[in-house]
């Protein structure tokens, strides 16, 4: 390979940053598989760099002096051991080639590092992801040499950066006569296969087929200065539909989300009338690390005619649809547009509305065709998608059937459960969709709170997302049934409680009424009432908050967060015919009963949100009893 390049002046060293040296270090010594994944990061690098240029001509033209057909070139020297990849694109000044090339700017490195599993296919996926492409080139090369000039800037202003990837580079200034950047690979020993045409050329076609700009390599044969491209070029969503397979999509995918694994579902649209747009729109696999993240970087890619914009155009999709990927093409957007501009577009709110539908039409698609896929979609982002419910009212009637719960009825503690499932399930005089919330499905089965329920077979979805009070605090009913708390207020068993039912609870109420009144002056404030329960069989009590109280869940919520928690005071409930409390019936008032009463209290206590008040009284009280009853 001829080098095009005179350095005008000795290099200059710099030292990586901390993190780029541990990074070098796991590319070199760790990575042995998937060592082409350093072809796809280094095209995508020079496709965005052609990008970043046309964006930038549209208001300079005069940018693209010179060359003004974008392209990247891979080319090969077998003898040399060297492969380069070159593009006419923006370019880097030298503080940018020792900004970019030297650091890592994006938040998330730590994380990144956290997330290496040792696995070589996951951690080579991470790679790309994480946007660390560049360093990839590390992987098969011992050293890497970088030639580019800013677009703009004249030929003495090129720029030569090499590196061993010995902790340091060097910087030099270099004539360069092509605008754009050139990266020089210096095979290591055991990865010249890289330097091989053939196995160049099929692994363009397999990882940047979906390039916008041709991927030009020289003709196979003879030496020879005709290029050719050896990738599709075409930007993919333009195409129609029928032309396209599920490979094209999912490679496609790949390319715009550097994740390996494919996606679970995706939709491809082109709008014609008073907008025009194309979008395609991907439901991934997995979640990203980043998820829950306020800061994290989501949002389609955005182009106007084709022109790339911008990445992460987060205006486009509603919050609780921030796991979707994928681009989209506006024919009306002006070419300048900016994120500020987006934010205040009518235009724009239409199509994050219909794209919103499209999404949710997609999603209900996969539940009803692919069930399988629809659960492991739920696994990674139904508690996302839950937020919805109360983010979006105006789809709340297309989110409602999409959600799955773990239920009584329901050995797994896998939520399988949907609300029409649920509904069709109903006990006859059933009027009311039970659910309880609790730190997990497992204590939820075992809660007192289902006794009555459990009892007369109706079935309760168990909620343990920490979404889960907030979402149940906005839902009212589904298809005429309303959602009922199985720990709040009065059950409302309507028609599932028999005259039998009334009879004893109305017996019961009046023997019971001087008892409820001696537990509720020993209890004193700490409960607003002592009731007689219809929800339990086999506890002896349970506390019973009103609908309005702020519950276990957004309390810890509320704590955790160091927000002030309000004080709710719930109502104790106790199983008159238990034997614990008739044996409080027979004790008299004195130390005895308060202590029992208490006792009473604080496992109700415990059942209701895991923890008592004051655990060491409690403990006391309770040794106190149990010395009593061993003697
Ligand atoms: P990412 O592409 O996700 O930003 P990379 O590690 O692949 O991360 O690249 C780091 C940065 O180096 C890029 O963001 C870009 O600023 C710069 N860079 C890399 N390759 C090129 C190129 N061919 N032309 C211009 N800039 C580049
Ligand atoms: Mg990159």
């Amino acid at each position: 390979m001829t080098d095009p390049t005179t350095a005008t002046s000795a290099p200059e060293k710099h030292g990586f940053q901390a993190e780029v040296r541990e990074l070098l270090q796991l590319m070199i010594h760790s990575l042995y598989s998937h060592r082409e994944i350093f072809l796809r990061e280094l095209i995508s690098n020079a496709s965005d760099a052609n990008d970043k240029l046309r964006f930038l001509a549209l208001a300079q033209p005069e940018l693209m002096a010179g060359e003004s057909d974008l392209a990247v070139w891979v080319d090969h020297d077998a003898d040399a051991g060297t492969v380069s990849i070159r593009d006419n694109g923006i370019g880097m000044t030298r503080e940018e080639a020792i900004a970019h090339l030297g650091t890592i700017a994006k938040s998330g490195t730590g994380e990144f590092f956290k997330r290496l599993t040792g696995d070589q296919q996951k951690d080579s996926q991470l790679i790309g992801q994480f946007g660390v492409g560049f360093y990839s080139a590390f992987i098969v090369a011992e050293e890497v040499e970088v030639f580019t000039r800013k677009a703009g800037e004249p030929a003495s202003a090129g720029v030569r950066w090499a590196s061993k990837a010995d902790g340091e580079f060097t910087v030099s200034p270099a004539e360069l006569p092509e605008r754009g950047t050139r990266v020089v690979l210096h095979l290591k020993g055991d990865a010249k296969e890289f330097s091989d045409g053939w196995r160049l050329r099929s692994l363009v076609r397999r990882y940047s087929d979906h390039i916008a700009f041709p991927v030009l390599m020289r003709k196979e044969g003879e030496a020879t200065l005709d290029w050719e491209a050896a990738n599709q070029a075409q930007a993919l969503w333009i195409r129609p539909r029928t032309e396209l397979t599920d490979d094209d999509y999912k490679g496609f995918y790949r390319h715009v989300t550097h994740d390996f694994a494919d996606p679970l579902a995706w939709s491809h649209n082109k709008v014609e009338g008073k907008r025009e747009y194309t979008s395609l729109l991907y439901i991934p696999a997995r979640a990203p690390f980043d998820l829950y993240q306020r800061d994290a970087a989501r949002g389609l890619k955005l182009y106007v005619r084709r022109v790339f914009i911008m990445d992460d155009a987060e205006q486009f999709l509603p919050n609780y649809l921030r796991f979707v990927r994928g681009v989209l093409d506006s024919s009306d957007l002006p070419l300048n547009v900016s994120r500020e501009l987006l934010q205040k577009d009518a235009d724009v709110e239409a199509m994050r509305a219909a794209l919103a539908k499209r999404v949710l039409d997609l999603l209900a698609r996969l539940a009803k065709e692919e069930p399988e896929k629809y659960a492991s979609f739920w696994k990674e982002f139904g508690p996302v998608l839950k937020e919805g419910t109360g983010e979006d009212p105006s789809n709340r009637d297309k989110i409602l059937p999409l959600l799955r719960f773990a239920s009584t009825q329901d050995g797994s503690d896998e939520p399988k459960v949907a609300l029409a499932d649920y509904v069709a399930r109903m006990k006859d005089g059933q009027d009311r969709i039970y659910y309880l919330i609790s730190d997990s499905v497992t204590a939820a089965r075992s809660s007192p709170y289902l006794e009555t329920l459990r009892a007369k077979g109706v079935e309760v979805l168990l909620l343990a997302d920490r979404v889960d009070e907030w979402m149940m605090g906005h839902l009212r009913e589904f298809e005429g049934k309303r959602f009922k708390d199985a720990a709040r207020g009065d059950l409302e068993l309507g028609g599932l409680a028999d005259e039998a039912d009334k009879a004893a609870a109305e017996s019961a109420l009046k023997d019971a009424e001087p008892l409820l009144k001696r537990l509720k002056d020993a209890l004193g404030e700490r409960v607003s009432a002592v009731k007689v329960s219809t929800r339990l069989a086999d506890s002896p009590a349970c506390l019973v908050l009103d609908e309005g109280d702020v519950g276990a869940q957004m309390r810890r919520i509320l704590a955790a967060a160091g927000q002030p928690v309000p004080e709710s005071q719930p109502a104790l409930e106790v199983n008159a015919q238990h034997p614990l409390l008739r044996r409080l019936e027979a004790t008299p008032d004195g130390e005895g009963f308060t202590d029992l009463a208490l006792l009473v209290f604080d496992q109700a206590q415990l059942a209701e949100s895991g923890s008592v008040a004051n655990p060491g009284e409690f403990v006391r009280r309770l040794n106190r009893l149990l010395g009593q009853v061993m003697q």
